[in-house]
């Protein structure tokens, strides 16, 4: 079991089974949302369970028909990510308690990463999404 929280700890979930990957994402909605870039943790929508504060949770929704929801704490702010998109969870890695266990293998969304951050490990890079082997 993976466990997270808010920083006010309102916020609770738990994370059962393996997660599929975790990325750097520098989409704009992370950039902005969580400083330069976040550390997104992806599963099967299933394994994601709230476990307290679920009325505490905000979702910020793009009018430009994106599908994802930005999920945040209403008392603290504390970045989620995206809790519920389809058959996935995309957690904000920093939201996490615990070491999921598995280690960041890409980088995701680098068109829109801004040029002052520059990207010095070895992962590979991806202009827009990327879908992990399930
Ligand atoms: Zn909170
Ligand atoms: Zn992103």
């Amino acid at each position: 079991m993976i466990n997270g929280s808010c920083l006010c700890g309102k916020v609770k979930f738990q994370i059962s089974g393996e997660p599929f990957s975790l990325s750097y994402c520098h989409c704009s909605r992370c950039r902005k949302a969580a400083g330069v870039f976040s550390a997104v943790l992806i599963g099967k929508a299933g394994d994601l369970l709230i476990t307290d504060g679920q009325d505490e949770i905000a979702k910020f929704t793009s009018e430009t028909g994106s599908k994802f929801e930005r999920c945040f704490c209403k008392n603290c702010g504390t970045s989620l990510g995206d809790m519920a998109s389809g058959d996935v969870y995309v957690i904000a890695a920093s939201a996490l308690d615990d070491d999921p266990k598995i280690r960041p293998t890409v980088h995701i969304h680098t068109a829109s990463k801004p040029d002052w951050y520059e990207i010095v490990d070895d992962l590979k890079k991806f202009d827009g999404d990327y879908v992990a082997e399930k």
